[in-house]
């Protein structure tokens, strides 16, 4: 048996480390109805990610101001704390890779950990950039287009940070880490990104919430095939 490689975590944001997605909920607030139809376009495969926020934010008509009392209703996942402090001293790096909103991450970790800032100070995050205008937000992309049309690659930011003999564990519960799930070794996933796990036949872990997460870690981040559901308990 070889030993185990070096564990390196890729953590999706919205509704991962949140409990609601964020983007949508600015989107389902402050854009106009047509957001809806692009939407379907891009979950239809026929626009990446990119062209559709860029029309979306285009859509939204919102000023920092309600931006910020909107933040104050996001929930974040009561044990994604527990889950950096331990992956800290277990010397697992944790990168968060998000195709939202740079100001919206940044906002809310602030708000949740500004209390540790020792441990936001070692949370690299990757995703969109989001200003605001007199005309209203602006989004621009700090990453280089891809093949898949995505606003923030996360396949690229995978590819990029991994070691060579990194073992990926990409954490996440959308449409937008299905590219990235394909390109880890193990993925954690919940809603639609557990059915494109399931379709794909990937090695994937399903979860409800970093709690299942850490009872990985603390059984010593197994690296065996054992990721289908079958062996997970509560499942026949
Ligand atoms: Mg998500
Ligand atoms: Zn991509």
């Amino acid at each position: 048996m070889s030993s185990p490689k070096p564990v390196r975590f890729f953590v999706d944001f919205d509704g991962t480390i949140t409990e609601n997605d964020v983007v949508d909920l600015i989107l389902e607030r402050y854009a106009e109805p047509e957001w809806r139809l692009i939407e379907k376009k891009w979950q239809d495969g026929r626009i990446g990610s990119r062209e559709c926020l860029s029309s979306q934010v285009a859509l939204v008509s919102a000023g920092q101001k309600d931006l910020d009392r909107l933040l104050g209703e996001v929930k974040i996942d009561p044990y994604f704390t527990e889950f950096v402090q331990l992956a800290r001293q277990m010397r697992l790096p944790v990168t968060i890779v998000s195709d939202g909103f740079d100001w919206v991450i940044d906002n809310t970790l602030q708000r949740k950990l500004g209390h540790l800032p020792q441990l936001l100070r070692d949370l690299p995050v990757h995703s969109n950039k989001l200003t605001f205008t007199p005309e209203g937000p602006r989004l621009s992309f700090p990453e280089e287009p891809c093949e898949h049309g995505c606003a923030t690659c996360k396949v690229r930011v995978i590819e990029r940070l991994r070691g060579a003999g990194d073992y990926t564990v990409f954490i996440g519960d959308g449409l937008s880490d299905r590219y990235a799930a394909e390109a880890s070794d193990l993925t954690f996933a919940k809603s639609k990104l557990l059915l494109h796990c399931r379709q794909k036949n990937l090695r994937y872990r399903p979860y409800f919430g970093f709690e299942d997460v850490l009872e990985w870690m603390k059984a010593g981040c197994p690296q065996d095939a054992n990721t289908t559901e079958r062996t997970l308990k509560g499942n026949a």
